[in-house]
């Protein structure tokens, strides 16, 4: 399988550089990187000064489906903007399967959002599982109920700190009896 990875906005060149070779690794996939692509002025809410995830993905979406020739292949947004999804006050991703998209988000997963010092690492590993995390969903993975698997859902930091960047064996097993089959 081959992923597109799209950085939208300013994503640090490290950790479009670790998931380019931590991703395909972990997934079994073909990870491409496209040009950058900006956020789309249209999905940003005034009052609550965050882009609205769903928008930024149908619009991303439409505009990169429009540039690339083959549209079977999945793409991955990666964007440092801040993200929310409908009740909920931010997600840290979202995928819309229909449209073979999940976009990311880098805003909260960076310790300086919580005063903390910056830390590029911490910043990468965290990026680096919630790309993983999205791309399973896209391989048809749900959420797992094992804390460390890289399929739990984790609405928060130390969540995602908890997990490993790997799936579990339940979920391994569950993806080959689809015919999806991961590494290691
Ligand atoms: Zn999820
Ligand atoms: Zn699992």
């Amino acid at each position: 399988m081959l992923i597109r990875l799209i950085p939208v906005g300013e994503v640090p060149a490290q950790v479009i550089e670790a998931i380019l070779s931590i991703v395909p690794e972990v997934v079994g996939a073909k990870v491409r990187l496209m040009p950058v692509m900006q956020l789309p002025a249209v999905a940003f809410n005034n009052f609550r000064k965050q882009y609205d995830a769903e928008k930024v993905l149908s619009v991303l979406g439409s505009n990169s489906a429009a540039k690339f020739i083959d549209h079977s292949i999945p793409s991955l947004f990666v964007t440092d903007a801040d993200l929310y999804y409908a009740g909920l006050s931010f997600v840290f991703g979202l995928e819309d399967p229909a449209a073979s998209a999940a976009i990311i988000s880098i805003a909260r997963l960076k310790p300086e959002f919580y005063d903390r010092h910056p830390n590029m690492t911490v910043l990468i590993d965290r990026a680096v599982k919630e790309a993983i995390h999205e791309i399973g969903h896209y391989l048809g993975f749900e959420h797992c109920q094992h804390s460390w698997c890289v399929m739990s859902f984790s609405p928060s930091v130390s969540d995602v700190d908890n997990k490993k960047r790997e799936f579990c064996k339940d979920c391994r097993i569950k993806a080959a009896m689809r015919g999806v089959h991961i590494p290691g």
